[in-house]
């Protein structure tokens, strides 16, 4: 999803911060960069500060207006500072993150962020749905764009790997039947028999606690295989 957020930079007065934010960017697994009318650039500062992520900078696509370059977006997301008057829904630094990978599915979403010394105008901030915030001190609320941008990505990349970790967990192997378990009870009683370290007829307890062992671990299909295989070998050797 993170690949369906941008990045829109507008009128950055100092090409150091692009270069700090393409390294930002590429840090949390986002590249795409667009740059409204930046005042310099390319530049050697943009490069130093960007410390290896001269790819992102390469493929930064430079737009005359905000209107061209969120064009094909059909989320745009505004970041202030201050603020505002105008009554647009407001969300914070996290509330951004979900929301935009929400969207991210099946939209393109941007995230705009202003001026080095005056931020975003009124005009800009109409074309937005959100305003986006990182709440901070109120009486020191403004950060360097570049940190600004960090915090963002970091929110974005940080839900995103959570998201994939949750889909993996949600998605897990099919669970064992009650029959595989009770072949495998089965073959794990025989094989202790066999290796003496329970005796037929006096194993119910031994067994009933590894039957309370092995339920707590809601064995998959695949992992019942693979315990009857330990089985099977450990028997193997003892014969
Ligand atoms: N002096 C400007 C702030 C410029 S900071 C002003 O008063 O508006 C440059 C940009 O970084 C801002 O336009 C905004 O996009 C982003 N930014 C800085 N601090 C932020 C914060 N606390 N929340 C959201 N965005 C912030």
């Amino acid at each position: 999803m993170l690949a369906n957020i941008r990045i829109v930079l507008v009128e950055t007065s100092h090409p150091g911060n692009i270069g700090a934010i393409a390294r930002a960017m590429k840090n949390m697994a986002l590249s795409q960069l667009y740059l409204v009318k930046p005042k310099i650039f390319p530049s050697a500062d943009a490069t130093a500060r960007a410390s290896g992520a001269d790819d992102i900078l390469a493929s930064a696509v430079i737009c005359d207006t905000l209107t061209e370059a969120v064009a094909d977006c059909e989320i745009v997301m505004g970041a202030s500072a201050r603020d505002r008057t105008i009554g647009w829904p407001t969300l914070v630094a996290k509330q951004c993150a979900e929301q935009a990978l929400k969207d991210a599915h099946n939209n393109q979403v941007a995230l705009v962020f202003g001026r080095e010394n005056s931020g975003l105008t009124n005009a800009e901030l109409d074309c937005c749905q959100y305003l986006i915030r990182i709440p901070c001190n109120k009486d020191f609320s403004s950060l360097n764009l570049a940190a600004a941008v960090q915090v963002f990505t970091y929110e974005l990349f940080s839900k995103a790997s959570q998201q994939i970790e949750e889909e993996a967990v949600s998605a897990p192997e099919p669970l064992a039947t009650s029959a595989q378990i009770e072949g495998f009870y089965q073959h794990l009683q025989e094989t202790l028999t066999a290796i003496d370290f329970i005796q037929s007829g006096q194993s119910n307890s031994v067994m009933r606690r590894l039957r309370r062992l092995y339920s707590r671990s809601r064995l998959s299909t695949r992992e019942v295989d693979i315990l009857r295989g330990i089985l099977r070998m450990s028997q193997g050797r003892k014969q």
